[in-house]
């Protein structure tokens, strides 16, 4: 069957020992289809040989003759090695030279019929030259280009052909690359299992699987190569659909399947109830919110657990949505289980919590008349307020407990947990987040994000949750004021900071730190902090950076909380969720160095408040057209989403989140930018066939293998 030829690792193919299969293992490719789902970087279209008489120089071309004599040849420089080759075909003759490359004597003879392709150069007063160009030798007997194939002769790979062109793999080079390809090929069976459903296939006019691999590969010589190039022939967006379409299928798999979890807790929303959010609620709720909430609080009244990512931008208040859908799990006698990725924010979070609860009782207690109990768990808790806590939370008599994810997750029983809050989630991915909810009953759990995520990237990453995006801030707010300035202009900035601090606002420097040259930076940023304390005698000035220890660096924060810092000195640390509201100016040093999605949610810590705020961008020349790109943008708009996007263009999904090593799947042969219309559809079809029942055994067993395979322990449907 051919799905087995696919499978073989590919140590199994012809010129593949164990040096060249743990080169391809380091660039994801185990198997044979792994390989054929490789696509080529590019197409070359080799197919028309030129006569040497029509060569000119600049042109990129193929020949074929024969070599009238070769060797190599003496250069001035020492240690540097000319092959060069006479070439002659009927037309005329041209000199092919090969740099660096003396093992050529071996290789390459008189009297040998060879095909070339390559760049055709000026060559001092001697004519034309063609430097370092491919070329096959053709064996006897084997076929001219373009001429019919005996069986038993070598195929014309890499010459007289629309030629791919793959990205070289540690020692495997592309012309071995392309040799693997065409082996693989060969012995894959026509007719095979495809798992694009026939009715997609005919209503979208595509090859079948093997049909499509090939001319994907070695495509047939009246393709056109611009198509090919653009990756928008029937065969490329084919496989392009396959890769995304299995992929969604076993996310909507894994989804049906969470609903088939029943939970312990379900909650029910009554009049009661609801009076009881309003009474809560300390403003108005935007349209964002209003139909965030309802989607959460709807999810929270089915019989299977939630699992919902709530996006929205720095500041677009996603906390008051989840303490109302708090509000609801606890009005039915639950309990809530807030966690945040550190002390400080849980410690943040805890205080609006119990504020916003506190006010909410001069309406009137909750439903059997004692206050809600709300409690923090933090390091900073001590251990006899632990011993208390831990077993009311257990007893149930705590409502809401709050804390850094690792203490919530290590040490507590709940008697009654419905539903936990996940805030501030940067990195969070399908494959990682697996057993986030295996706690107690089957929670319903709300993940908010504040970093927004382009929507393709969205569906491979969270495909399988349901996801609530509140759009826009809330009314009132002041916009940021964003000004982007040569590093030479720093007096501007100082002016800039005097001026503010003097109205008795707080200022942050930003200080980049690249991990590569962290010791470096670090040294840079206490410098600037240095300076900064001179410049500044009359002001309080502290460094914030990531190598202090826990405590101390709670303890700079809140000094900067409490308004007793005039300056932090920060690296990015202070990035996630900080809430100062009378910080209203951010300084960002070496801003060309940061990415525009940190830029975005360092950004987010100003603007806070009712005064209005200014972001400083300082950047260093030269910069380069990506930097440029960068700070223009961040100039330009200050609405997440747009930024994202543009992230996303600029930088391409690997690096998004800011790391390559973050592994997107389902990304072989698609790309979320060029393909997203085809992502869009894949999902539409994975989840429409999965929720009707409509997907063949044979096309759920296939993709359970390939889950398994791609993501190991993960088990879907
Ligand atoms: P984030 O989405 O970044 O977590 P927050 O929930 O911290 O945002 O909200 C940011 C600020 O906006 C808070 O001070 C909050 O009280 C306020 N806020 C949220 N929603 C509204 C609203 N509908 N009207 C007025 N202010 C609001
Ligand atoms: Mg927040």
């Amino acid at each position: 069957m051919a799905e087995d030829v696919l499978q073989l690792p590919l140590q199994y193919l012809k010129g593949v020992g164990p040096r060249k299969a743990a080169d391809l293992k380091k660039a994801g490719l185990n198997t044979v289809e792994d390989l054929l789902f490789r696509f080529p970087r590019r197409y070359e279209d080799r197919s028309k040989l030129q006569k040497i008489i029509a060569l000119r120089p600049g042109m990129t071309a193929a020949i074929s003759g024969t070599v009238l004599n070769a060797g190599l040849a003496h250069t001035r420089r020492p240690g540097f090695k000319l092959f060069s080759a006479l070439v002659q075909d009927e037309s005329g003759q041209i000199q092919a030279v090969w740099p660096n490359q003396a093992f050529l004597k071996d290789v390459i003879r008189s009297q040998q019929r060879i095909v070339m392709f390559g760049k055709v150069e000026i060559w001092g007063s001697r004519g034309l030259q063609i430097t370092d160009p491919e070329f096959e030798i053709i064996k006897d007997g084997s076929r001219e280009p373009g001429a019919g194939s005996p069986e038993d002769t070598e195929p014309q790979l890499h010459i007289g052909r629309i030629v791919p062109v793959y990205e070289r793999t540690g020692s495997v080079t592309t012309n071995m690359q392309r040799r693997f390809v065409w082996q693989a090929l060969e012995q894959l069976p026509a007719g095979g299992f495809d798992p694009v459903p026939e009715d997609i296939l005919k209503r979208e006019r595509w090859p079948a699987r093997h049909d499509a691999l090939w001319q994907a590969h070695f495509p047939p010589s009246d393709a056109p190569v611009d198509d090919l190039n653009n990756f928008t022939t029937a065969a490329q967006r084919r496989l392009v659909f396959e890769d995304f379409f299995v992929f969604q299928t076993g996310l909507a798999l894994r989804r049906k399947e969470n609903a088939q979890v029943r939970k312990l807790l379900v909650s029910k929303v009554d009049d009661r109830i609801r009076q009881r959010s309003r009474d809560v609620l300390p403003f108005k709720l935007t349209a964002g919110q209003r139909d965030a909430l309802l989607e959460i609080v709807t999810d929270m009244q089915k019989a299977w657990p939630m699992q919902r990512l709530l996006q929205g931008d720095v500041g677009a208040g996603k906390t008051i949505v989840a303490l109302l859908a708090a509000v609801v799990a606890m009005e039915n006698g639950f309990q809530v289980a807030v966690m945040a990725p550190t002390e400080i924010l849980a410690e943040q979070h805890y205080r609006t919590i119990v504020k916003t609860l506190d006010l909410s009782r001069r309406s009137g207690a909750k439903a059997d008349g004692k206050p809600y109990r709300v409690a923090l768990l933090s390091g900073r808790v001590t251990a006899a307020t632990r011993r208390d806590l831990l077993p009311a939370i257990e007893r149930g008599e705590v409502n809401i407990v709050v804390g850094t994810q690792a203490l919530v997750q290590a040490h507590v029983k709940f008697k009654a947990l419905a539903l936990v809050v996940i805030d501030e989630q940067h990195r969070f991915g399908v494959v990682q987040r697996g057993t986030l909810a295996a706690k107690g009953a089957n929670p319903d759990v709300l993940v908010m994000t504040a970093t927004p995520i382009p929507r393709t990237l969205a569906l491979t990453e969270c495909g399988d949750m349901e996801v609530s995006v509140i759009r826009g801030l809330p009314p009132g707010r002041q916009p940021i004021k964003t000004i982007v300035r040569a590093d030479s202009r720093r007096d501007e900035a100082y002016a800039l900071m005097r001026e503010e601090i003097r109205r008795g606002r707080q200022v942050y420097v930003i200080y980049p730190l690249v991990e590569e040259s962290e010791k470096i930076d670090l040294k840079a940023a206490t410098a600037m902090c240095d300076e900064i304390t001179r410049i500044f005698p009359e002001f309080s000035v502290a460094l914030l950076h990531g190598r202090m220890k826990g405590d101390e660096k709670d303890a700079v924060m809140r000094r900067f909380l409490a308004g007793q810092l005039q300056i932090l000195v920060s690296t990015t640390v202070v990035e996630v969720g900080v809430d100062v509201a009378n910080a209203t100016l951010m300084v960002v040093e070496h801003a060309e160095r940061f990415g525009l999605s940190q830029l975005h949610q360092l950004r987010g810590r100003i603007g806070r408040g009712e005064h209005a705020s200014t972001c400083m961008l300082l950047y260093q020349a030269p910069w380069s057209d990506d930097a440029r790109e960068r700070l223009k943008a961040m100039a330009e708009t200050s609405d997440g989403f747009v930024i994202a996007e543009r992230d996303l263009r600029l930088r391409g999904p690997g690096d998004f989140f800011g790391t390559r090593q973050h592994g997107l799947p389902a990304l072989r042969a698609g790309d979320l930018l060029r393909d997203a219309d085809l992502l869009e559809r894949a999902f539409d079809e994975a989840r429409t066939r999965v929720d009707n029942d409509t997907l063949t055994p044979a096309l759920q067993d296939y993709v359970r293998s390939v889950w398994q395979r791609q993501f190991g322990l993960i088990t879907v449907g």
